[in-house]
Parts: C-alpha cells; structure tokens; sequence
C-alpha cells in the first residue's frame, strides 16, 4: 500500500462531501418551506413521517425534536411514574439513563457483552422486579442488540421494549429494520447520526396505534385537539426545516447505508491482525451501519494523541461507563458492569461516512499502524 499524504487534517465525520453531493435538492426542498411558510409542522413533517414508517416497516413514525425528546416521550406515553424501574446499559451515551431520570424512575443498569458492547441479554432477566416497566436496550455503533430474547423476556414479563436506535438508523435485524422491532425505536437525527438533519431531530416508531396516538400529543403540549389537553405533554415537534432536510437526505440514503457497511468491511479487512488492536464483533443475525467505526485499542491514549499528530481525528464513545459519572452513580454500585468499564477503557473511534474515500481511508489506516507500532 502507498503511504498517502499525512499533511491535511481529515474531517471525523465529512458532513461537507454529502452537502456538495445534494446541494440541489437540500437547497430546493429548503426554498419550498420558505415559501409555503408552514415552519411548524409543516407538510414535510407528515411526508417524512410516511416514508420512514414505510422504511423501518411500521405502521407509525412520530418525528420529534431530538433523539432524547424520543426517549422520553416513548417512557411518557408509557405513562411511566415515579419509582418505575428501566433496564438498560451503562454503557451508552448519557440520553438513554437520563430521560429515565427526568421521569423519576429508575435506571437498572445491566453489563453488555465483551466483543459487541451491547447489552447482555442472559443477565436481564436477573434484575427484573416487580417495579420493571420496560427494557431499553441500545444499538451502539449501529449494531442492534439481541432483540429476539429481550423481547421474548418482556412478553413473558408484561414489560416494554424501548430500542435506543439512535445509532443504527437503517441497520437490519434478523431481516427487519432497526427501530421497528420492539414497542417503540426511537432515533436521532443529529448530524452525525446515520441519518442527520442540521441541527436537532429524532423520530419514534411503533405498531400501537394507541402509543402512537399518545405520542402525538405528548408532543404538541398533550393536545388532543387546539388548546385540548388532555394530558402532559412537552414542546417536542421536530421542525419543518429538519424534515426537510431530512427529505433531501433520504434520497440517497440507501446508497450510503451500503457505503457504510462497505467502509466498515474493508476497515475490518486492512485492520486485522494487527497487534494491540481489536475489532468489534458483528453477529451473524444482523448488520452494523456504523454510527461510530470503533475498535478496541491498547494504550488508547498514546494511540490517539499519535493519530492526532498524524492528522487523524478520533472520538471515545464513551470514555466512561454511566454508573462512573456523578449524576448516575446512585443507581449502581462501582463494582457492578465490570464489563461496561474495561471496553470504556479500550474504545477507540475512527473517521466514517459514506462519502469516506479509498484513499483517505487508507490514510486513517497508515496511521493507525503507525501508532500502534510505537
Ligand atoms: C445521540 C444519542 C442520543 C441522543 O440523541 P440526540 O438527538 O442528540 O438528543 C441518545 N442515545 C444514544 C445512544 C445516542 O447516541
């Protein structure tokens, strides 16, 4: 392999290559909202909402203002009360525990698996108690849990299933649809995010028409109708400009989910074997679409500062476990999730998107290897 030009600095994420590749249908589906003027839930809400219930294969799409409004309208809908029990993992992005939280509930953490970082299906059943309402199990990296026993754990408990899909956007399981599997998915369409609008967006999924129903109106204020309130709600609406957006985007967002699993393949190839360095593990169930491209690394933080000097941008998701963070170290004691702490130890992300070249690809590589062999 050529040992490509390490000068120029390389963007983690290329928001930049995939503006330029729609420039013309961004530009036109914004135009047509200032035009029409209908900023709050506007037409291209409604749009947007059909085509993705049709993507994911469900009957309901609820577009909200962000991926953590989704969490917590699903747990609202829920009609989750104060002292109610939600298992998850520690091992995520704060969002997931918070929205539990902010209702008064109570996050029960469960320890993920070594090679995959998803939750650890064989020990839910284990912390199940009589105040359990649902298991919220997220799709880290963009690979999607072991949803068909924690589904079958929650029918056998009458609790609900909450994916935090926020990651894998587009990933299949078992020949369905992320976000489409349990009582509710709930994404985000933060620019990074697989699908990405320009600011804050999020969307839920459900086949319940009466938690899609209840959802909508948790939404706008708990309004059944204008100025009907029927319930508590929250200004959660996703905008009309991010669906929009998102409109534009999902043009092509079959291509660059293929893009995704094509870069993440060949990132699997050009790494392997390589000493001090370990890669994720993908079930043979399902795919990933690599919200992050993350492996595990020795001595990551003399790995990642050689990277920086390279010119190559990394990110650690996530540096710690939540039960190690002050705001959620009430819920679990220190030595639980040893799991959820060693892989916090040794996650490393490198640059993706689907407009991630050939050659700036083997650039990160290079560099990689030169980092690990100092
Ligand atoms: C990004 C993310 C969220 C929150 O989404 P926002 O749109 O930023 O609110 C929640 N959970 C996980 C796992 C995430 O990665």
């Amino acid at each position: 392999m050529n040992v490509p030009d390490l000068a120029a600095p390389l963007p983690f994420t290329d928001l930049r290559a995939q503006y330029l590749a729609l420039h013309d249908s961004i530009h036109a589906r914004l135009q047509r909202v200032l035009d029409h003027g209908q900023y709050i839930m506007g037409p291209e809400v409604g749009e947007l909402e059909k085509r993705l219930a049709g993507f994911v294969g469900v009957r309901h799409c609820i577009g909200v203002a962000s991926g953590t409004e989704a969490l917590l309208i699903a747990m609202m809908a829920l009609d989750l009360k104060p002292g109610d029990e939600v298992i998850t993992t520690p091992f995520t992005f704060a969002a997931t525990a918070e929205m539990i939280v902010l209702l008064g509930g109570k996050p029960v953490f469960v320890d993920v698996e070594t090679d995959t970082c998803l939750i650890d299906a064989t020990l839910i059943e284990a912390a199940i108690t009589p105040r359990t309402r649902a298991i919220m199990p997220v799709s880290l990296y963009g690979q999607v849990g072991d949803m068909a026993p924690i589904n079958a754990i929650a029918a056998r408990h009458g609790l609900a299933v909450i994916e935090d899909a926020a990651q894998s956007f587009g990933a299949m399981y078992q020949g369905r649809r992320s976000a489409g599997l349990s009582t509710w998915g709930a994404t985000s369409f933060f620019p990074s995010k697989p699908l990405g609008c320009y600011g804050d967006g999020g969307a839920l999924f459900t086949d319940d028409d009466a938690l899609a129903q209840a959802a909508r109106e948790i939404r706008v204020h708990g309004q059944s109708g204008r100025y009907v309130h029927t319930r508590v709600g929250v200004g959660g609406r996703l905008d009309t400009l991010q669906a929009a957006v998102l409109l534009a985007k999902f043009e092509r967002f079959e291509w660059e989910l293929q893009r995704r699993r094509e870069i993440g393949d060949r990132y699997g190839e050009l790494l392997a074997g390589l000493p001090g360095l370990k890669m994720l593990t993908i079930r043979g169930d399902r795919d990933c679409v690599w919200g992050q491209y993350t492996v595990f690394v020795e001595d990551r933080a003399e790995v990642q500062s050689a990277l920086q000097s390279l010119g190559v941008p990394t990110a650690v998701h996530y540096p710690k476990p939540l039960h190690h963070q002050a705001a959620y170290a009430a819920f679990c004691c220190a030595q639980c999730c040893p799991v959820s702490q060693t892989v916090a130890e040794s996650v490393l992300s490198l640059p993706m998107s689907a407009d991630l070249g050939h050659v700036d690809q083997e650039r990160v590589v290079a560099a990689l290897k030169r980092a690990l062999a100092r």
